[in-house]
């Protein structure tokens, strides 16, 4: 196998590995979803079924991955995040970001018919996904672009629950309902919907204006938030790692195997504020 005289186009490939000690976050984002939603027949402004299949198949690749720290979803798209110590495809960007495409991908197809029993999948309309890497030098960057998707969440469901309002409740055509949201701003959009439907947009439910986090939880014995609560409960020293240091292989397998432990769970929550992430300190440490 090894060293046959076509082995040198070998070189030709080039190298894509991810710099060092950065947080590196693979975004997938669902091809042509508009037109699939339409497909489907997706309830309009939020389909209910196809946010928990977005969630499933997430709690799935963070099942695949235990390199994986936390992922966050909204719409057709999902942020995965992998620890700055990832060593995983020794950071190589297009194995990291195929992997964690096929695998949500495959995930996403096989639940379907869990969510969509009365729409099977046709072959001509099958979902896929693309996706990306991008790496963050630090935690505060990490946090500011969690909170940047986290706005945008909330943006589009207060854009997309007034004008479907206006639309399906109201009675006006899309056109008109686009030209009257026009330059308005969030307290306008409030305004529509609650003088002219009666409703509260703040009682809507939290996943529509949150999104989704998708994180590994671990019992708190001591709520002390400044202590790491990942559990040493087999005297490893896995949870002594100093931050910002890189773990040793012994304590990175470890870890690993805490985490692999640890069950996956999703939260429609605040994830801009310090409270989250004082509550869960072992997600980015
Ligand atoms: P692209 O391939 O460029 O990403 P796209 O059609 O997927 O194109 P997006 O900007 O990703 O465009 O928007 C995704 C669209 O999918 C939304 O605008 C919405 O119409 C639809 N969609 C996604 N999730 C849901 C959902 N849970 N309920 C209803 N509609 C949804
Ligand atoms: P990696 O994740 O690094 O790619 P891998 O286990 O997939 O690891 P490969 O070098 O890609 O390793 O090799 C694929 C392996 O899958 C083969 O060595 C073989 O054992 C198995 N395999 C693939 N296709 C077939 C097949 N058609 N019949 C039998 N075995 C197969
Ligand atoms: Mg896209
Ligand atoms: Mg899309
Ligand atoms: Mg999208
Ligand atoms: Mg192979
Ligand atoms: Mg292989």
């Amino acid at each position: 196998m090894a060293n046959s005289k076509y082995e040198y186009v070998k070189s030709f490939e080039q190298p894509d590995i991810l710099l060092p000690n950065t947080w590196i976050v693979v975004r997938i984002d669902g091809r042509g979803f508009h037109k699939l939603s339409d497909y489907y027949a997706f309830k309009k402004p939020n389909d209910r079924r196809a946010l928990d299949l977005m969630n499933a198949a997430a709690v799935e690749v963070m099942n695949d991955l235990p390199d994986l720290c936390i992922a966050y979803g909204i719409s057709d798209e999902y942020s995965f995040v992998f620890h700055p110590s990832c060593e995983l495809f020794e950071r190589r960007n297009s194995k990291l970001v195929t992997t964690v495409v096929s695998s949500f991908t495959a995930h996403y197809i096989h639940q379907w018919n869990s969510y969509f029993s009365s729409t099977p999948l046709q072959p001509r309309y099958l979902p896929s996904f693309d996706g990306r890497a991008v790496i963050y030098p630090n935690t505060q960057i990490l946090r500011d672009y969690m909170s940047w998707r986290q706005v945008d969440c909330h943006i589009n469901n207060l854009y997309n629950t007034t004008f479907w309002t206006m639309v399906l409740q109201g009675g006006m055509n899309n056109t008109d309902a686009e030209q009257e949201l026009k330059g308005t701003v969030s307290a306008d959009k409030n305004e529509i919907l609650f003088k002219r439907f009666g409703i509260n947009y703040n009682n809507e439910l939290e996943i529509y204006k949150k999104g989704s986090v998708v994180y590994r939880q671990y019992e708190l014995q001591d709520p002390n938030p400044v202590q790491t609560s990942v559990d040493d409960d087999d005297g490893s020293g896995a949870s002594s790692v100093v931050p910002g240091s890189k773990p040793s292989r012994s304590q990175q397998d470890k870890l690993r195997k805490l985490r692999r432990k640890a069950r996956v769970v999703v939260d429609h929550v605040d994830i801009i504020k310090d409270e989250f992430w004082d509550r869960r300190p072992w997600i980015l440490s």
